[in-house]
Parts: structure tokens; C-alpha cells; sequence
């Protein structure tokens, strides 16, 4: 039972100026008016720790929120995500350094343009629950209760009144959810109109920066080419055109910087619903939507490149395939086979980040270097089985290899950031001037062989941590997992995620097939709660694909696998 919040005051007026351990008296749940409820889970052990964390549990009676607003699972997690980001908002109003480390500080984890499962903000049968980090304030070690109660008893509360219905409406939390459910329900329905992925036309692609998300709000509008046109009639936006693409395989041409890779990043990002007001809101691509590109320096773990590769020197096993140091073309065959393991059904691949040795052997190159002196197979002559035989599709930027226009079912060229399908031009093209290369697969493709992860892949010395840096490395004891190519990771939250579910899997003891753990987490994620992965209440963490899960145990340097006898 939570106690009535003047135990807290009593208490926070006790230990002021004494040493910074005696916050942890107050670790503990307290009520206001038998109402709202704040649980000080963590209490940080000195001012620069990480700091305290806290749940507030809200009665929904109090909040008054329609019920529309989370009536469905999008409609939920839509809505959840506005209430943190909206909190976020209020509450960092009152944030600012008062003491020393992070003192006086607050820290709401409510993500970036992407919308996306969170831990921190969840509606529950009849409550709210909002969770965030608040730096309990002390000058040097000495506890400074004044302020302390300025933000328990005024700041926190203020920002709990504002997520009263009278007052969050004023935010259009109604525009919010509706973006996401139409982004669901077109992401829904691609597969049956035949697409891998969809731009809605005024769409803005462009970013500000590499290190900016947001619109580029200059930038040129995205509007379909008449031929690819397709409409999706939406719950809540009536009628919205765009471009589809369509299965198979399609080529993004044109010249250096009119936007190819532009278009290609706003696909892969379409795997997430965007927030109102990004330029990307209906940009959708299919949820199992994999980019992949070259990592030289790479690790690899057990992979059966020989879809890919074939014969390397001294006899290196190219169905078992492990290196410590991948190169460009190892590194991305082995990118899209564990792509395909996970079940890809799209992959998404950018010339200017993949070895070129990798996408293409001309005419002259076969001519110079026989077939029985290279090992690669190009690309080139296994796209068009990937889609036959395993039904996956590609998306490639294609700057120089027009060989490609033999194998594309679709051509889309940008010109000054403008879309035109010249597809039937590029089939002319193609039958005018042969290429007169050969096709090179030694042979079929088949299914992808699953993999089983050893227990021993997770061993590491007593106490050493599991966590996160930003949003390119996973720290795993000793180990430092470089997951900065994974270019699909699109927040922090994310990483600390895959942190969580490395000690999840670390404690299983036993050998898991990995296509079906991490299959089965990306569900109970959703179904269960993230609490159910951590087994204590996680703060700031956000759902994460199998895919990314994937990418993060493929390039852990400890992992050991074997291979599953049968599919
Ligand atoms: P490419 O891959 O064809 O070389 P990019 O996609 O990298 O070209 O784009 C080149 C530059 O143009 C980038 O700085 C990008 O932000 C900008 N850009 C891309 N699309 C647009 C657009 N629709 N409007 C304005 N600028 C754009
Ligand atoms: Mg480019």
C-alpha cells in the first residue's frame, strides 16, 4: 500500500543537508489525496549516478481520456506516445540544474520521429502509467529537501494536471492516433495489392541533416508517376495516392545527388509510423523490410554464404562461414542471408554502401578472370531467384551498373529529386545493348538454413554489465557490439532494448533456434509487456524488430551457433 505523500515530506525534511544515501529512505510508494500514486523504484546512489527512477500510476477515472483514443492495439500505442511526449514537454519546462550532477534534472524518454512501443507510458484496465528519471537534488553530497519537494509536490503534480483531457486535447492527440492507424492499416494491406512499399504523394523525404531527422521544409514534395499510381482508401484520411512499389525487383536510377538515396532511406524507415508533420507519415513499407550494405571488419558466425560465395581460398567453409574480419562482399552476402533466415521480405540495397564485386562481374571481367578464380556470385544473378524461389523483393539504388536493367521488373528514375517511371525506356535499352555477360550460379537457391544459438555464446565473468551507448554500440561485459551499420536501430531506446533482451537469452542456459526466440520476444514485447522480458520494471526501452535483434547477436563477437538439422 502506498503511503500518504506527507510521510514523503515528513521524511525529505528529516534528511536534508545529510549524506546523499539517506535519499534512499524515501525509496518507496506514496499517494496524493489516495489518488495519484509516485513509486520511487531506483533511488540513484550519489548526484551523478544515473538518476532515480520513478513511476506515476493515474487513475484514468481522473483523466477522463474517450476511449476511442485506445481502443485498438495502434490506436494505443499511438496514444501512449503522444501522453509521453506531451508529458516530456511540461515537465522539461521545470528542468534545469539546480546542485550538482544531475540535480534538478528530469529525463523523459519520449522518442524521436518515429512512433514506436514504449516502456514508459502505458494505459493499463483503469490507470496511466507514466515513467521517466529525475536527478534528486544535492549540493556536493549534501541533500537539499527544498528542492526536492518543489519537484515532488509542485513540478510533478503540475505536470500530471496537464495530462487531464481538457488540457491534452488542446494538443490534437486526435490527429496523432489517426496517422498511425492509417500508417498500420496501409502497412496491412500492401501485400495483398501486390507491394512491397508505398509513398504518398506530397510525401517530404528529405532530412536536414545527417544528424538532424527532421523535414528538410524546403525540400521538393514526392509525387507519384502516373503509371505507378495506386490509391488506399483509409479509416481516417479518406482517399490517399501515391507511388507503390511493386513486388520484385525495382531499380532506383539517376544521377548523383537527385535524391536516390533519399527515397531509399525513406523506405526503409517506412518499416515505422511517423509523428504528424514529419513528411513521412504514409511512407510504408512492408514490416519484414531489411536494408542491407557492406561492413568490412565484420564478425561472422556460422552463416552458409555459399548462395553468394563459392570456393574460397584453402578451402574456408562457405556453408559455415565465420570470420572476425568480414570483407565488403563476406560482410553483405552474410548481411542478406541472415536477412533471409529471419524471414526478410524485402531487402533494400544502396549502391553507394555495397562493394561493388559484390553487385557486379561485366563481360570483360568474365572474360579476364575465369568463373573458376572467383568466388562471388554477383548479385546480379541472384535476384530475380530470391523473388522466384523465396518470394523476397528487392528495392536497389542503382547509380552506374546498368547490367541491372536485365533483371529489373520496375525502373523508377529521379530527376532533380522528381519520380518517373522509365521502365518500358529501360527495357528498350536493355534488348539494344546486350550486355553479353553470363549468368554465373553454380546453383539454385534454397531455402535458408535456421540456426541454433549455443549457451556458451553468452558467458561472461560474474557481474559484468549489459547496456547501452547511444544508439551504436551494445555493451556486453567485455564485449563492444558495433551495431552502427544496422541502419534500421532508430533510437536509443531501441539498443537498450537489445540490451534486455541479450540478458533475457543470456539466461535461458540452453540452445535456442534463433529464428523462433527472437520471433517469439518481438510478440511478447507486445503481448506481455516489457516488464515480461526484463522481470522488473524497464524504463526507457522501445520495441525492437527480430531483425535488429538479429543484427545485434550476428555481430556479437562471442556468439557461437550450430546449425539446425532440420528446417
Ligand atoms: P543520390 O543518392 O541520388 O546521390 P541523395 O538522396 O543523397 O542523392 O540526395 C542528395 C542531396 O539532396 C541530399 O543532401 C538530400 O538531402 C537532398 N535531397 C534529396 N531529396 C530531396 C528533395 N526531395 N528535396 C530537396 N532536397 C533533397
Ligand atoms: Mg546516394
Amino acid at each position: 500500500m502506498p503511503k500518504p505523500i506527507s510521510q514523503l515530506l515528513s521524511k525529505l525534511r528529516k534528511i536534508n543537508n545529510r549524506g546523499y544515501k539517506a535519499y534512499r529512505e524515501i525509496e518507496d510508494s506514496f499517494s496524493f489525496e489516495n489518488k495519484v500514486i509516485i513509486d520511487f523504484v531506483h533511488i540513484q546512489g550519489d548526484p551523478f549516478a544515473s538518476p532515480t527512477k520513478v513511476r506515476l500510476i493515474i487513475p484514468l477515472s481522473l483523466l477522463g481520456y474517450p476511449s476511442y483514443l485506445y481502443s485498438s492495439f495502434s490506436r494505443k500505442y499511438a496514444f501512449e506516445d503522444f501522453i509521453l511526449r506531451v508529458f516530456d514537454s511540461v515537465l522539461s519546462r521545470f528542468s534545469r540544474r539546480r546542485g550538482t550532477g544531475n540535480s534538478g534534472l528530469y529525463f523523459v524518454d519520449s522518442g524521436n520521429q518515429e512512433v514506436i512501443p514504449r516502456s514508459d507510458c502505458s494505459i493499463k484496465e483503469n490507470i496511466l502509467e507514466i515513467r521517466f528519471c529525475m536527478g534528486l537534488p544535492a549540493r556536493g553530497r549534501a541533500i537539499l529537501s527544498n528542492i526536492a519537494e518543489t519537484m515532488i509536490i509542485n513540478e510533478i503534480p503540475y505536470s500530471v494536471g496537464a495530462m487531464k483531457w481538457e488540457k491534452l486535447k488542446n494538443f490534437n492527440p486526435d490527429r496523432f492516433v489517426k496517422v498511425v492507424e492509417d500508417f498500420e492499416y496501409i502497412q496491412a494491406n500492401l501485400k495483398e495489392r501486390g507491394l512491397v512499399a508505398f509513398i504518398a504523394n506530397e510525401s517530404l523525404l528529405p532530412r536536414r541533416s545527417g544528424v538532424d531527422d527532421r523535414p528538410l521544409n524546403k525540400g521538393v514534395r514526392f509525387y507519384s508517376p502516373p503509371s505507378l499510381e495506386v490509391a488506399f482508401e483509409t479509416p481516417n484520411h479518406g482517399i490517399i495516392k501515391g507511388m507503390g512499389v511493386p513486388q520484385g525487383i525495382t531499380l532506383i536510377v539517376g544521377g548523383g545527388f537527385h535524391g536516390k538515396s533519399t527515397l531509399l532511406k525513406a523506405i526503409e524507415r517506412g518499416v515505422y509510423p511517423h509523428i504528424p508533420g514529419d513528411g513521412r507519415e504514409f511512407v510504408v513499407s512492408l514490416k519484414e523490410t531489411v536494408k542491407v550494405r557492406s561492413e568490412d571488419g565484420r564478425y561472422v558466425e556460422g552463416v552458409d554464404i555459399s548462395p553468394f560465395i563459392h570456393n574460397l581460398p584453402m578451402g574456408i567453409d562457405v556453408e559455415f562461414f565465420s570470420t572476425e574480419n568480414a570483407s565488403g562482399s563476406t560482410s553483405i552476402a552474410a548481411s542478406i542471408v541472415e536477412a533471409l533466415e529471419m524471414k526478410a521480405k524485402l531487402l533494400l540495397i544502396d549502391e553507394d554502401t555495397t562493394a561493388t564485386n559484390f553487385l557486379i562481374r561485366d563481360a570483360r571481367i568474365q572474360r579476364l578472370i575465369s568463373k573458376d578464380f572467383e568466388p562471388i556470385t554477383p548479385f546480379i544473378d541472384r535476384v530475380r531467384e530470391l523473388y522466384s524461389v523465396l518470394d523476397v523483393s528487392t528495392v536497389m539504388v542503382i547509380g552506374g551498373s546498368g547490367d541491372y536493367l536485365d533483371v529489373a521488373d520496375t525502373v523508377i528514375a529521379l530527376k532533380e529529386y522528381r519520380a518517373e517511371d522509365v521502365t518500358k525506356l529501360a527495357k528498350a535499352i536493355a534488348s539494344e545493348l546486350p550486355t553479353q555477360r553470363l549468368k554465373e550460379t553454380p546453383f539454385m537457391l534454397k531455402d535458408i538454413k535456421k540456426r541454433v544459438i549455443l549457451p556458451e555464446s553468452f558467458e561472461m565473468r560474474k557481474k559484468q554489465k549489459v547496456k547501452s551507448k547511444g544508439i551504436r554500440e551494445i555493451i556486453f561485459g567485455d564485449e563492444v557490439i558495433d551495431v552502427s551499420f544496422v541502419e534500421q536501430l532508430v533510437d536509443d531506446s531501441q539498443c537498450r532494448m537489445i540490451a534486455e533482451i541479450l540478458k533475457f537469452l543470456k539466461k535461458q542456459k540452453r540452445k535456442i533456434p534463433m529464428f523462433d526466440i527472437l520471433k517469439e520476444l518481438e510478440e511478447k514485447v507486445i503481448k506481455e509487456g516489457f516488464d515480461s522480458i526484463s522481470g522488473s520494471f524497464s524504463f526507457g526501452v522501445a520495441w525492437v524488430r527480430r531483425f535488429e535483434m538479429a543484427s545485434a547477436l550476428n555481430r556479437m563477437r562471442s556468439l557461437k551457433v550450430e546449425r539446425l538439422s532440420e528446417v
